[in-house]
């Protein structure tokens, strides 16, 4: 680090961008904490320390990870007031590296959405045209990112929620394996496709802050233990050969007519280079949307469940108990949120589950399988980020089913617990890059050839 100027200054800089912006990214400023830590990475500075690679560096946190101390809302009335009692595993992992967290940052309600509209803060609003909406749900981690607010944020991916925002402000969104990075202190949305996400402006960044988080952890029995990345590691191509796309991703009425003619023409610059390009058969995406949707509400409405006033939230009292959880819930989710776990619980009842959930986790196992059968074939599957461009704002609210159809091209990776990145080349709202589980290595890669490729 040169000494052009100290870690308070910068810090200050950031927390005023913050403070003054107009895209509603901020819950929460974290200025007390983030202003004492810099000057602590000041202090070792002037006493000849060394200084690690992340020491010092500003980042934004999305309002769903506890930090011990600080409101933690998922921008919900319900925990409007609820402030973590401990931190979570990758938050403390970037802590302990030095990194200084600024801001809680806006997003979806629980996750819930596409377009960070649904949040008691005000819709997110897009950093390249404030009149689209940010994109969901880690839409204030990216436009932050974007907007050079934050160094990198820290978003929360279920189905596509920093694939999807990082596309929409065009900036790198990663979407690990799932069970890299411990989910310990990210509120679950649904469990068996939750994924910490890092948000950037470079592939170096999100390399740094991969390593950094990844990691077996005792409190997440899914996590593993994984191999650093290192930057010689993903600066050669010569193992990547084959690249695949889903013929029917692209084949479709359904996808923005620009979307389709620039991602063509980047198949087109990768076969120059020699590398061999595949159409692959894929599931329909109505079928990938609803699988996603009846796993992913049939997970919130249990995971929500213990949200009642009694241990969390903003209790309203009522007649009684009963009266009272009622109470509490109706009037503090989010008519998303409420849709979302009326339709899980639907899911789950008696007389349902076998017809519709062992249906989807049917389906899932499918998808799965179906991947690993392409990933036989392919060494890398590229797909656009997103059918359409970033709605206005407003629109999404009106129509929830067209808001479930832009996540097409996302959640099916999801499902298939992928590694995936969205790059923000490749056409106007990007391009995801996903290689076989545990290859995150292998994405990075390929992100650095496209990087002067496309
Ligand atoms: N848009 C998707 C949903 O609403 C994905 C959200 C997410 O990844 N948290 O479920």
């Amino acid at each position: 680090m040169n000494k052009d100027i100290t870690c308070t200054a910068l810090v200050q800089e950031k927390l005023n961008l913050l403070q003054q912006n107009t895209h509603n990214t901020v819950n929460t400023l974290l200025d007390t904490l983030a202003l004492d830590l810099a000057a602590k990475v000041d202090a070792k500075i002037a006493n000849g320390e060394t200084i690690g690679l992340l020491e010092g560096i500003p980042f934004g946190i999305k309002d769903v990870y506890m930090v011990q101390g600080t409101y933690t809302t998922a921008s919900s009335d319900l925990l409007k007031n609820y402030k973590s009692a401990y931190t979570a595993t990758a938050i403390q992992k970037l802590l302990d590296a030095g990194a200084i967290p600024l801001v809680k940052e806006n997003c979806d309600s629980f996750g819930h959405g596409s377009s960070s509209e649904n949040t008691i803060f005000g819709a997110v609003k897009n950093a390249i045209n404030p009149d689209l909406v940010g994109g969901g749900s880690s839409g204030g981690s990216a436009v932050n990112v974007a907007k050079d607010y934050t160094i990198f944020s820290i978003g929360g991916d279920t189905g596509g929620s920093v694939r999807q925002p990082a596309g929409y402000n065009n900036v790198y969104g990663l979407k690990p394996t799932y069970g890299r990075i411990s989910r310990y202190g990210l509120m679950a949305y649904a469990s068996s496709t939750d994924c910490v996400g890092p948000i950037a402006k470079s592939i170096e960044d999100i390399r740094i802050v991969l390593n950094v988080m990844s990691g077996k952890d005792i409190k997440d029995q899914t996590s593993y233990v994984s191999a650093e990345i290192t930057q010689e590691a993903i600066s050669t191509t010569d193992n990547i050969k084959t690249v695949g796309y889903f013929k029917n991703f692209i084949e479709t009425d359904a996808i923005d007519a620009k979307i389709k003619s620039d991602f063509l023409e980047t198949i087109e610059k990768i076969k120059a280079k020699g590398i061999q390009v595949k159409a692959l058969d894929f599931f329909e995406s109505e079928t990938l949307v609803s699988t996603y949707y009846t796993l992913a509400m049939a997970e919130t409405a249990s995971n929500l469940s213990r949200l009642d006033g009694t241990n969390y939230g903003n209790r309203i009292e009522s007649d009684n108990l009963k009266e009272t959880y009622a109470v509490t819930r109706s009037e503090n989710f989010s008519e998303e949120t409420k849709r979302r776990i009326v339709g899980g619980n639907q899911v789950l009842s008696q007389g349902f589950s076998d017809e519709i959930y062992l249906k989807g986790l049917a389906l899932r196992d499918n998808i799965a399988n179906n991947f690993e059968n392409d990933f036989q074939e392919v060494d890398i599957i590229i797909s656009p980020v997103t059918p359409s461009t970033p709605p206005k704002i407003g629109d999404s609210l009106k129509n929830p089913h067209a808001m479930y159809l832009s996540d097409a091209y996302t959640v099916g990776f999801s499902l298939g617990q992928l590694p995936t990145l969205t790059i923000p080349q490749g056409t106007t709202t990007g391009l995801q890059i996903t290689a076989a589980k545990h290859n995150d290595e292998l994405v990075l890669k390929f992100a650095n050839f496209l990087k002067d490729t496309i």
